[in-house]
This record gives C-alpha cells, sequence and structure tokens, in this order.
C-alpha cells in the first residue's frame, strides 16, 4: 500500500485547535528544511519570497516524523484532542 492508497482510506475529523504549532522565527534559520521534504502528508511548504513555513495541520497523519526530524525546536507537536484527527479505515 501506498501513501496515495492510505490518504484515500483516510478521514479527518478536524479540530479548529491546531495539534501542531510552528515557530516560524526559529524555520527562517532553518538550513535544510527537513520536515517540508519528509511529512508523507505535504503537510509542510516553504515559501521562499517569504521566507515562511506553513503547516496544513488538518490532513496530518499524525505520523510524528516532522518532530522527530526537527533538530531545532521549532515544534509544537501533540495528538490532537479525543475524538478529533485522522481516522485510518481498513475496512
Ligand atoms: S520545522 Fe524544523 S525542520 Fe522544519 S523548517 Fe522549521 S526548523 Fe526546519
Ligand atoms: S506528524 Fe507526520 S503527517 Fe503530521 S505533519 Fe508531521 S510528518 Fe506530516
Amino acid at each position: 500500500m501506498n501513501i496515495e492508497n492510505l490518504q484515500q482510506l483516510t478521514q479527518f475529523q478536524i479540530d479548529e485547535q491546531p495539534h501542531i504549532i510552528v515557530n516560524k522565527e526559529i524555520c527562517k534559520t532553518c538550513d535544510h528544511r527537513a520536515c517540508v521534504q519528509s511529512c508523507p502528508a505535504n503537510c509542510y511548504t516553504w515559501d521562499e519570497e517569504t521566507k515562511l513555513l506553513s503547516i496544513v495541520y488538518e490532513t496530518c497523519l499524525e505520523c510524528g516524523t516532522c518532530y522527530i526530524i526537527c533538530d531545532k525546536g521549532a515544534l509544537d507537536w501533540s495528538y490532537p484532542r479525543g475524538g478529533y484527527g485522522v481516522c485510518f479505515r481498513l475496512t
């Protein structure tokens, strides 16, 4: 199963309260922006013109990769509140 297949089997209960908060000032100093490359759901985007990182937390798969790979402490990461977030439908 690849990521496209997996995304077809997911639903999201979107919480208005983000479960990932980015310190964008720290991101301006980042020399690799590994979060952009490693997020399987393409939640992160870097804008070279504005020098700002943006995130779409609503489609996060809650894998934790970005939190592990960010070596600058720029992410305040938690699971969504109970009842919210991704729901994998495997049947
Ligand atoms: S979240 Fe971390 S890895 Fe991503 S751009 Fe910011 S500092 Fe870099
Ligand atoms: S937890 Fe996984 S899916 Fe969610 S934003 Fe981070 S890398 Fe992307």
